[in-house]
């Protein structure tokens, strides 16, 4: 496709993608690409327009309307909604909860694909979603399918949630998580589906420096 890196990490909700991903990206010198932040983004914008999931003419209109763009800030990712920095607004639940819907029209998506696309055209990339290594680069390599057990996803969400000080309970989140995942596999556009040739990585019983590391492994195997 182009001669740069490009390594797909997908997977559900909560299976630490985007720790793991971020990590292994610095550990290579490669440019983290989140983009789940990306819909996050959109979704708040449709949020703060006070617009109903199920407005799909309403949330086209504002996600063409707004501008999401990414820059990147000592090696972190900064997400900017028309040029304002919406990093620390974009990981609630509520906006968790906008989100599934919200990106799950197409037109929603076409717009971030050619962000996502421009991006590993640009930088070599390691880049997270749900749908990278089946529609966004399908020439990626490697592909990673990282994933963990419901009740894992659900407690690694909460506490990170008890930290940045938001209120709910491992009962919500786990609720939250299985509608989240329902709805991101079944839907008609770019569902999550484990792309052909992936390598499936379940971090269920594994710490975060593991992940980090059986990543690397892969990605080096790819490049060996
Ligand atoms: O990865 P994260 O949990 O931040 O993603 C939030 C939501 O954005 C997901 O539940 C999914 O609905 C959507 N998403 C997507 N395609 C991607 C990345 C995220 O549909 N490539």
């Amino acid at each position: 496709m182009n001669g740069t890196i490009n390594v797909a990490i997908d997977g559900p909700s909560g299976a630490g993608k985007s720790t793991v991903a971020r990590l292994a990206a610095g550990k290579l010198g490669y440019v983290y690409v989140d983009t789940g932040a990306m819909y996050r983004a959109l979704a708040l914008a449709c949020i703060r327009k006070g617009l109903d999931p199920e407005d799909e003419t309403g949330i086209v209109k504002i996600c063409q309307e707004s501008d999401v763009t990414i820059s990147y800030k000592g090696g972190e990712q900064v997400v900017l909604l028309d040029g304002e920095n919406v990093n620390s607004l974009i990981r609630s639940e509520e906006v968790s909860r906008m989100t599934s819907p919200v990106s799950a029209y197409p037109q929603v998506r076409e717009k971030l694909l050619k962000l996502q696309r421009n991006l590993a055209a640009e930088h070599n990339v390691i880049m997270d979603g749900r749908d990278i290594g089946t529609n966004v680069l399908p020439k990626a390599s490697p592909k990673i399918y990282l994933t963990a057990s419901v009740k894992t996803r659900a407690a690694r969400r909460y506490s990170e949630q008890q930290e940045r000080g938001l209120d709910c309970t491992p009962e919500e989140i786990e609720k939250d998580i299985e509608e989240r995942d329902y709805r991101d596999m079944h839907r008609e556009c770019a569902p999550l589906t484990i792309a052909e040739g992936a390598v499936l990585l379940d971090t269920s019983d594994m710490n975060i420096d593991e992940a980090v590391n059986e990543v690397i492994k892969i990605i080096d195997r790819c490049k060996a």
